[in-house]
């Protein structure tokens, strides 16, 4: 595991070069649904601090198997508002909100532990009805709109874009995020920052760091196929 990791971190490097950025603004988020906490702690040795999950209920396992390491955790997956309690107690970034509904529920939980969310929008940029996320006008009401809700703060947007076996093709997907991220930065709103791009996993993560992502969430480059 330790060379798988060596290796992306690689190509993550090589990706950024390539296009004249800091590799060090980009950070690899490792996806752990499914994979064991021993697996982690492999992941861990081998210097990763960043792990998504995209279930409240096995992520809330893990991260208690091994709270003895001080790990960042992020949540990726479709969030219930009703599980809002656990996810603020759990995460530090939440990739995954996508209606007003479940920020109202988000923030209202940050507010009864004196936290400050960070959250990112879910964009669903091509549309796909099977896919959760907001539309690209609905992305900026819900931006706006959470300014009133002081208890989050908006660090960017989320996407995943339909499955292709060339990345390329994901490429104009990732570049409309970074066109509406930046419509939405140019607003100023209070309350969002929108440095964060989070997009491109195992498949297409090279092309979404060319097109700007900050955030890429990779599972099967590290763990392996999940069965
Ligand atoms: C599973 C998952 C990933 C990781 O996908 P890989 O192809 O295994 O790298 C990334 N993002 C989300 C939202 C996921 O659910």
């Amino acid at each position: 595991m330790k060379e798988r990791i060596a290796h992306i971190l690689d190509k993550i490097r090589r990706a950024a070069v390539s296009c004249g950025r800091d590799p060090n603004s980009i950070r690899l988020v490792a996806v752990t649904k499914t994979v064991s906490p021993e697996e982690i702690r492999q992941a861990v040795d081998a210097g990763l601090r960043v792990f998504g999950e995209s279930y409240i209920q096995e992520a809330m396992t893990k991260i208690d198997a091994i709270a003895d390491m001080r790990l960042s955790w992020h949540f990726i997956g479709h969030l219930q508002s009703n599980k809002a309690r656990y996810a603020v107690r759990c995460f530090d970034l939440i990739h995954s909100v996508d209606s007003l509904h479940l920020a109202q529920a988000l923030n209202r939980e940050a507010k009864k532990i004196g936290k400050i969310q960070n959250i990112l929008i879910q964009v669903n940029i091509s549309g796909e009805t099977t896919k959760s996320g907001t539309g690209e006008e609905e992305a900026i009401f819900l931006a706006k709109s959470i300014t009133d809700l002081k208890n989050l703060s908006v660090q960017g947007l989320m996407t995943l874009p339909p499955y292709f076996d060339q990345p390329e093709k994901a490429r104009p997907y990732f570049k409309a995020l970074a066109d509406l991220n930046y419509q939405i930065q140019q607003q100023s709103i209070p309350g969002t920052d929108m440095n964060e791009l989070s997009m491109g996993m195992t498949g297409d993560f090279e092309v979404a760091i060319e097109e700007g992502a900050t955030l890429v969430r990779i599972g099967t480059a590290i763990f392996g196929d999940r069965t």
